[in-house]
């Protein structure tokens, strides 16, 4: 079993590449037994919609510019 370090630090690295199924099953598992780190993963994952959206939105900006 992971600890919830282990946990946080595999769901910031899906942020940036995929994991393995190994791993996206240890934090599968993992946040379905602890508040901590489900939360934390919803909230990374909304940072990353949000961060997403916004270059999304800046880039449409510059193309139209152009
Ligand atoms: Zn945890």
């Amino acid at each position: 079993m992971r600890n919830c370090r282990d946990i946080s630090a595999l769901v910031s690295q899906g942020l940036d590449k995929k994991l393995s199924l190994r791993e996206r099953f240890a934090v599968w598992l993992h946040v379905m037994m602890c508040n901590r780190c489900r939360n934390f993963q919803t909230q990374t994952q909304f940072i990353r919609k949000a961060a997403r959206h916004y270059t999304d939105d800046l880039q449409s900006r510059l193309d139209k510019k152009l």
